[in-house]
């Protein structure tokens, strides 16, 4: 079994955000050369996370960013860490800094409807994504 560590940037634009990161998941997993497998993708941050929903409608990006904001609001006066982005810091450990994705015939094994994203919560900033690209 062939074990393959890469690592790749994501810019991010706004405070919050969901960047498809699909394609540079794909590159890795073809530079790695494994062809059925797994891969695990990890936001090593505290204020972002990984997911996986839908490309097709990019409403219901808008939307789960929406929702996040509802269940966690950006200020809320029983906060107390002093960098003022707990909201980002409870948006990460809600949503998860992992997503893990099994790889057939050298391809990623996604619904039609599903990609890869990395969650921005605490933006703009330069992020990195890791990606352990795992098979044979
Ligand atoms: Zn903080």
């Amino acid at each position: 079994m062939m074990i393959v560590q890469k690592e790749f940037r994501v810019s991010t634009r706004s405070r919050t955000e969901m960047v498809d990161i699909t394609g540079q998941v794909e590159a890795a997993v073809r530079e790695a050369g494994v062809r059925n497998g797994d891969v695990v993708v990890f936001c090593p941050h505290t204020t972002a996370a990984i997911t996986i929903n839908e490309n097709a409608d990019p409403s219901v990006v808008h939307d789960v960013l929406l929702a996040l904001d509802e269940i966690l609001p950006r200020s809320n006066p029983g906060f107390r860490h002093d960098e003022g982005n707990s909201d980002a810091h409870g948006k990460s450990s809600l949503v998860g800094c992992s997503e893990q994705v099994l790889i057939k015939d050298g391809g990623l094994v996604l619904g039609t409807w599903q990609a890869i994203y990395f969650c921005e919560f605490d933006g703009p900033r330069s992020r990195r994504v890791s990606v352990q690209v795992r098979g044979e």
